[in-house]
């Protein structure tokens, strides 16, 4: 950042040998002692990237392709989470009913609170905005004020300004205040106005296929078929007759499945599937919680070395998950998010 201080006071010098160039932000000529592609206007506090102006926009083929690719597979997502939900329901209701009623009440309420958790959030992480930055007047002096678009960058997409630590995303085609990722699966980004709803998917995920596990678990053990053994021993304590007795084991386990019932089996389908997306979405979940403690998102993490982070600490995972009016969103002033908005941070400096 040495190097960006220095390369940003050069507003309106009066070297001989200069280069004129014009802010975006104001529309005031700056005037640089040595060429620069990125640089900071003082009085508007615009940074202008020469390169990033070259950029074309996405053909309608890109564009078509990815759009098309995150509804097929918020599609097949929504599916896959009515398929649980409803095998569930055949699969472990009649065990759960048949060994006692008050537990299958138990049994259903908590279903129907899972499953109302987890397809609300997704739909709300999916659906909703992730987060589009305010209009604000640009372009002309003076009804741009002196700071008035500090750490402003300008978007040559969506051809307007973008403030600090918001992204364009091609596939949303929209800038994202504190973007931390484009999601297929949701179909969305992840970004101020919705990390918290996909924060509380991700949980509703782990908490509802763990309890799948183990309840089609339970339910597998109760109609599985009785083992039959043939000639199982246990007498002797030598390794070859703990492999003989194993191996008896595993054969009477395997002729048994063989009998299992259609309701057995897709028991045991469920107990693998939800046992790995629920490993899968954990690991995921830890990620995320651990760049929010950080202060950081994944793509300020990828993208830029350079950027200001905020301080690492559990104030930050507070602060994201407090309520819109607590006092930590009134000491800290944050946004109409989970997140504020850093307004010293710069991306490309
Ligand atoms: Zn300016
Ligand atoms: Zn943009
Ligand atoms: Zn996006």
């Amino acid at each position: 950042m040495d190097e960006a201080a220095v390369k940003e006071e050069h507003y309106a010098s009066s070297t001989s040998e200069n280069h004129k160039t014009t802010c975006w932000g104001c529309g005031l000529q700056l005037v640089l002692e040595t060429y620069s592609p990125v640089f900071k206007c003082g009085w508007c506090g615009a940074i202008t990237d020469q390169c990033k102006t070259l950029r074309k926009p996405d053909s309608v083929c890109f564009s078509w392709w990815r759009r098309v690719r995150d509804r097929l597979f918020v599609t097949i997502l929504i599916f896959f989470m009515l398929f649980v939900i409803s095998a569930g329901v055949w699969g472990v209701y009649p065990v759960v009913f048949a060994i006692s009623k008050s537990f299958g009440i138990v049994h259903c309420l908590l279903t129907i609170f899972l499953s109302i958790i987890t397809i609300s959030t997704f739909c709300l992480a999916s659906f909703s905005s992730a987060g589009a930055p305010a209009n604000i007047p640009w372009g002309s002096y003076p009804v741009v004020g002196k700071d008035g678009l500090e750490n402003y960058t300008f978007c040559v997409y969506c051809s307007k300004p973008k403030p600090p630590r918001a992204h364009h995303c091609r596939s949303c085609r929209m800038c994202v205040l504190d973007m931390d990722h484009h999601c297929p699966f949701i179909g969305n980004c992840v970004g101020s106005a919705n990390h918290r709803y996909f924060i509380t998917f991700l949980i509703a995920v782990v908490v509802g296929c763990t309890y799948v596990f183990l309840m089609t678990l339970y339910a597998g053990f109760h109609v599985w078929p009785p083992l039959q053994y043939g000639n199982l021993t246990l007498s002797g304590s030598s390794t070859a007759s703990a492999i003989s007795v194993l191996k008896e084991i595993v054969a009477a386990v395997a002729s048994s499945a063989l009998l299992l019932s259609a309701r057995g089996l897709v028991l045991i389908y469920l107990a693998f599937a939800s046992l790995s997306v629920e490993i899968g979405i954990a690991v995921l979940l830890w990620q995320q919680l651990y760049w929010i403690y950080e202060g950081n998102t994944y793509i300020n993490q990828i993208t830029s070395q350079n950027t200001p982070r905020r301080e690492a600490g559990c104030h930050n995972l507070l602060r994201f998950f407090g309520c819109p009016h607590s006092i930590f969103r009134v000491f800290l002033g944050s946004g109409n998010s989970g997140k504020s908005q850093d307004r010293s941070s710069t991306k490309l400096l």
